[in-house]
């Protein structure tokens, strides 16, 4: 079987930097205090999984906010924000118990936050494209939630009230511009004189673009979490072509996929360990069909 690998793929330096930020904390930790991610530091399950055999604890819960998590922990730990970024009330809980913390929040996110709340501060109100129930959008959400009104798709916009004339659209960093541009229209059609500013992150752009030009074949494969989303924008755009899965190890494979098939491309997403894609690419070029 012939695979043929997506040029720009794997981790991005968001999730490197957070990935060696636990690294440095494991290792510095003299104290030997109980090590805490709000969160999984990437959307990646092997990644946590491997920082858990190193003692770290990693909060996750689907039905908690950061805040509520944030409050799970004893005062004498250190905790780790993840590259999703969080709300000013996680940060000033943290400062005002005097718990140490390490922030890994990616600097792409840090941007979008610094960008919303210097338009707030100039009496804008913010449309921001975003999923629901990420950890990303929850941060943003958590900067003012009265003047920060969350969409995810063109419905959303016919439904919402905005009173400010000064309006501010930004987005979720690992969303695509398939996803955001019908979105971005109908903002404008119903609020023209809105300023857009794009979060979409560099290194999203650049693999969705990889994939768009580089995609061949009979079949995609996008090797990353369910939960991630950039993995997910991957997946939709490799559907826009062909029959495309989203998988995170060998044994999500199934082998009907790869009836016939004799050209496959295969990408990741930025939060996934280059080992899942290697082994996954491995099995793949050995396929017999
Ligand atoms: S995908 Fe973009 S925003 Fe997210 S961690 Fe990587 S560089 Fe940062």
């Amino acid at each position: 079987m012939k695979v043929i690998r997506v040029s720009e793929q794997g981790f991005c330096n968001g999730v490197r930097r957070a990935l060696s930020l636990v690294e440095k904390a494991i290792t510095e930790n003299s104290e030997g205090k109980q090590i805490y991610i709000l969160g999984d530091i990437i959307n990646n399950r092997f990644v946590s999984e491997q920082f858990k055999k190193k003692g770290v604890i990693t909060i996750s819960s689907n039905n908690q906010s950061r805040l509520e998590m944030v409050k799970s922990v004893s005062k004498d730990s250190i905790v780790i924000l993840t590259a999703h970024g969080v709300s000013p009330e996680v940060l000033n809980y943290l400062k005002n118990n005097k718990i140490e913390y390490i922030d890994a929040s990616c600097l792409f996110v840090i941007d979008v936050h610094n960008r919303i709340t210097k338009h707030l501060d100039q009496d804008f109100e913010i449309i921001y494209i975003g999923k629901h129930n990420h950890p990303e959008s929850e941060g943003v959400l958590g900067i003012n939630r009265r003047k920060i009104h969350i969409v995810t798709n063109v419905e959303d916009v016919r439904n919402l009230k905005v009173k400010s004339q000064n309006i501010l659209i930004d987005t979720q960093t690992t969303l695509s511009n398939f996803y955001t541009k019908p979105i971005i229209d109908e903002i404008f059609i119903k609020y023209p004189e809105a300023i857009l500013a794009s979060g979409v992150c560099d290194a999203t752009t650049k693999r969705q673009e990889a994939l768009i030009n580089e995609i061949k074949g009979d079949l995609c494969i996008v090797v990353g979490d369910v939960r991630s989303s950039n993995a997910n924008e991957l997946l939709k755009i490799g559907l826009n072509y062909m029959p495309t899965y989203l998988i995170n190890s060998i044994e999500e494979i199934k082998k009907e996929w790869l009836d016939g098939v004799k050209v496959i491309t295969l990408t990741s997403a930025a939060s996934t360990p280059s080992i899942l894609t290697d082994e996954i690419y491995e099995y793949l070029i050995n396929y017999n069909t």
